[in-house]
């Protein structure tokens, strides 16, 4: 049995070392969809891994390396980690109060581009593994890694690298590449993630703009035929109206209801800090609340364009408009399915002129809620964080679960460093010191009870 307080000491004794190996991480640009940093930052990776004893593979994709790293422990669970080495674009640039690839502490604060998204979280889960070490001697289970170079391109080579290595990624617990506190410091749990179907709806009326005056009341206008095809998608009661939409919605189960009642739902202040006047869709109690914002799908029209965008008046009939939309949709919508039942919703409707472009697709995934390790990974939070952690049967967001469900069978979970204002993605992105740590402690428990418990 291992003792908390001897993991706790060891990360303690480990700090000065953990701080580098964060700053050598952040430091080293890797952003891959301007090309920036990627092998140099692979070889980092594979290097910390290698010093530690793992063996490591790079299995090379059509743009970067995955790699795939495994040190054997003496149990015979199997925990995998699964992690990024890129980042997304530091850009705008004069937003940052620090260079981003500088990485700087101000007020408890970690500030730099990947201090959560991902590189805090891999060292993280290094810090963790070294402290459980220390106080073992050994592994008490196998811990593997996969930690790819494509995650904020939208892993388009993931699939193919888990579907090909699936048993040497093998494994009984998956811990998602984040995990964060929320606003009272409790670590929160997902179990699932929406899946995303993003597609752009074009359609051209006319070989140009014309006059409105002369044309406007005898040619077809495209704004006006866009509108009129989303008013045909979501109606103002924000139902959706494509037949067969929710025919595959998976509704909450009993035990879902139960813990999202247990959820705090986000407060009036944080909803009139976005400027909202209301939520678009009432609600009585937690668990409707969450039902709502996780457990049903959506569309959104994230952008709109269509004739004259300028300042003053021109009248004009726009010849050509569009519009991007996003579907978040949950088990066990497939975004196939959405995608073909959208033409044909749109056909029936008489749009047919207007020409659907898939821009991209996710699958929505969960891992059950009655998983024994579910109970195992939130428990293992009650001695860092002084409760177990809240668990969220569904997040909001999406990402490549799927993959590792479907190949793996794999149950997922989160852990980590974050907090829900990191700004990843955005100028300032960064992590506090003390969630860092506290994600070290929680992620050293997680490895010591899968490998067979901790003492008391
Ligand atoms: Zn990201």
């Amino acid at each position: 049995m291992i003792d908390g307080a001897e993991l706790d000491r060891a990360i303690e004794r480990n700090k000065e070392a953990v701080m580098r190996e964060l700053g050598d991480f952040c430091a080293q640009p890797s952003i891959s969809t301007q090309d920036l940093g990627m092998r140099e930052m692979a070889r980092l990776v594979v290097r910390a891994l290698e010093r530690r004893g793992f063996s490591t593979r790079m299995v090379e994709t059509p743009r970067y390396p995955a790699i795939l790293a495994e040190c054997r422990g003496q149990g015979d669970k199997k925990l995998l980690f699964y992690n990024h080495y890129d980042v997304q674009p530091p850009e705008p640039l004069d937003q940052w109060q620090s260079p981003p690839f500088q990485p700087t502490i101000r007020e408890g604060k970690y500030f730099a581009r990947g201090a959560m998204d991902d590189k805090g979280h891999l060292v993280c889960r290094l810090a963790a593994i070294d402290a459980v070490r220390e106080v073992c001697g050994e592994l008490p289970c196998t811990v593997k890694f996969l930690i790819e170079g494509e995650e904020e391109i939208s892993s388009p080579s993931l699939e193919g690298v888990i579907a090909d290595n699936s048993r040497d990624l093998e494994a009984d617990l998956c811990l998602w590449e984040f995990g964060e506190v929320d606003g009272e410091g409790l670590s929160m749990q997902y179990l699932g993630f929406r899946g995303l179907l993003y597609v752009e709806l074009s359609l051209q009326t006319l070989a140009r703009d014309c006059h409105s005056g002369i044309w406007g009341s005898l040619m077809p206008n495209a704004a006006w035929r866009l509108n009129w095809a989303l008013s045909s998608i979501k109606g103002m009661d924000e139902r959706i109206r494509i037949p067969g939409f929710y025919e595959r919605v998976v509704p909450p189960s009993e035990e879902d209801l139960r813990l999202m009642g247990d959820l705090p739902v986000i407060s009036e202040a944080e909803r009139s800090a976005m400027g909202a006047k209301g939520f678009i869709h009432p609600y009585s109690s937690p668990a409707e609340f969450y039902e709502k914002a996780v457990m049903t799908p959506s569309c959104t029209i994230c952008g709109m364009g269509a004739g004259y965008l300028g300042e003053g008046q021109k009248t004009i009939i726009p010849a050509k408009a569009f519009a991007k939309a996003d579907f978040r949709l949950v088990p066990d919508q497939t975004p196939e399915e959405i995608l073909d039942k959208l033409k044909r919703h749109l056909d029936a409707e008489g749009f047919g002129d207007i020409h659907v472009n898939c821009l991209g697709m996710i699958y929505p995934s969960r891992t059950p809620v009655d998983h024994p390790y579910v109970r195992m990974v939130a428990e293992s939070a009650r001695d860092v964080y002084g409760r177990s952690q809240r668990i969220y049967p569904m997040s909001g967001g999406s990402g490549p679960a799927h993959y590792f469900r479907k190949h793996l069978g794999v149950p997922i979970m989160t852990a980590g460093v974050g907090y829900l204002g990191s700004n990843i993605h955005a100028p300032n992105e960064h992590i506090r010191l003390a969630d860092f740590f506290n994600g070290i402690r929680h992620t050293a428990r997680i490895i010591a009870d899968l490998g067979g418990g901790l003492d008391g």
